[in-house]
């Protein structure tokens, strides 16, 4: 091997694995670009294989950490009282949160204005291909409302394990966790089990993370290359005004809140969890980054009593970033048809995408299925709703990794104040710089 080949593996294997994933999302944003889809399908499809793969792998230690987790975290937390505080403060923040997003989402959509002019670009093939889909869900959605909502009762909790419904699970494991703790010394056989099948599922998460640059390098390649820059036309605007959502979510106010309600510095936190916030982006579900959220918070000195607690019900309820996305769409939709947004459909619009969101699972496009929920309110004709889909359609995938990164960055926030708040930080963990990876 040449020198300068072992020089360029001694400096891989030296940087931290974050530039690993850093350059593996560049990469595929790269190789997105220069091989599109359309004209090498094969590259394409090898491409999509594998970041699936990388999706499997993590998401099969999804569940068995979730549980574990929330086991030990509502077994660790103890009593009662406790145990209310910290639910209260969560729901505190995370509402805090979502409501800013749905704020900012809609200002800028007012302001911005992206579905001025978007008609002229309707495609009438896309919205063709769209008809059978969106007409289903939307009714779907519509006429099943008690049914989403008994669904998320657990009738069978080895059901829902087996589909992977994380609401229902989180809520069986919730009630079943409270119960464990409440029986006293009787519970410890059962909370060491899964003491022990939480340190196994971290250390499989560990080993799994080796595979996270190649993945995110797939996973993005595969997004951007299937992207063609005409999918843009009729939509930029309503894709700058995400972008720039998101973007003031991390910098204005998740920074505001770390200050106002801790002493956190965002940036060791932004540092903590780079990897996650990165695989967030590549694959597109908080669900299937949750392992590695947890990951990354508690070897920076998050209590795990903290992380098993407030990440995973994040993972699953909050979703500022999708309620930010179902806002500026349904507004964005309301403008290209011309509907007169008044303060009153604009507030409902608000409170219906903080609901519809925090329905919405942690996985990719979920965001896009509930967003029925809130287009309800604003009048659309079925012909209208149908072509609006196709346009959202459009960028849905990209629009999707956007939002689930402040989805994911924002659990940690939340944990990251929690754990403040309640002296459950490690700040010499958090603070300290030589801190080399996370493995
Ligand atoms: N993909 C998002 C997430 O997993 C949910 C959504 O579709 O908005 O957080």
């Amino acid at each position: 091997m040449g020198v300068h080949m072992q020089i360029l593996i001694a400096i891989l294997l030296g940087i931290k694995r974050n530039w690993h994933i850093f350059f593996g999302l560049i990469a595929g944003i790269v190789v997105g670009i220069l091989f599109p889809a359309s004209s090498y399908p094969v590259a394409h499809k090898i491409l999509d294989i594998t970041g699936q793969a990388f999706i499997n792998i993590i998401q099969m230690v999804v569940i068995p950490l979730v549980i574990s987790a929330i086991v030990i975290g509502i077994s660790s937390i103890g009593d009662n009282k406790q145990l209310a505080k910290f639910g209260k403060k969560m729901i505190f923040y995370y509402t805090i949160i979502t409501v800013a997003a749905v704020a900012i989402g809609a200002i800028l959509a007012l302001v911005m204005k992206p579905g001025l002019n978007a008609q002229s670009f309707i495609s009438p093939d896309v919205a063709q291909e769209m008809q059978g889909y969106v007409s289903s869900t939307i009714a779907e959605q519509q006429s099943n409302l008690a049914g989403i909502f008994l669904g998320l009762i657990p009738k069978n909790p080895f059901h829902a394990l087996s589909t992977g419904d994380m609401i229902p699970i989180i809520i069986f494991v919730l009630i079943f966790s409270i119960a464990l703790a409440k029986i006293g010394e009787i519970n410890r056989p059962v909370v060491s089990f899964f003491e022990s099948i939480f340190a196994a599922t971290m250390k499989v998460t560990d080993w799994i993370m080796y595979l996270a640059a190649p993945g995110v390098f797939a996973l993005t390649a595969a997004s951007v290359s299937s992207f063609g820059i005409s999918m843009f036309e009729g939509v930029w605007r309503y894709f700058l005004v995400l972008v720039l959502g998101v973007i003031i979510q991390f910098f204005f106010v998740y920074p505001m809140m770390l200050k106002i309600f801790s002493k956190v510095p965002v940036g060791k936190l932004y540092t903590a969890i780079t990897e996650a916030i990165m695989v967030a982006f590549g694959t597109a579900s908080s669900s299937a980054t949750l392992p590695l959220t947890i990951t990354c918070c508690e070897k920076r000195g998050i209590s795990s009593k903290i992380c098993s607690f407030v990440l995973p019900l994040g993972a699953t309820l909050n979703m500022d970033g999708t309620a930010l996305m179902q806002t500026v769409a349904v507004i964005f939709l309301a403008q290209t048809y011309g509907i007169e947004l008044s303060l009153i459909l604009i507030l409902q619009i608000a409170f219906l995408a903080i609901i519809a969101s925090s329905t919405c699972a942690g996985i990719p496009g979920a965001g896009l299925i509930t967003i029925a929920l809130v287009l309800n309110g604003i009048g659309l004709t079925p012909e209208q709703l149908v072509i609006g889909f196709s346009f959202l359609f459009a960028l849905e995938r990209l629009a999707d990794m956007l939002r689930t990164t402040a989805n994911v960055a924002s659990d940690a926030v939340v944990a990251a104040i929690i754990a403040d708040n309640e002296n459950e930080i490690n700040y010499e963990l958090l603070n300290n710089d030589t801190y080399k990876d996370i493995v």
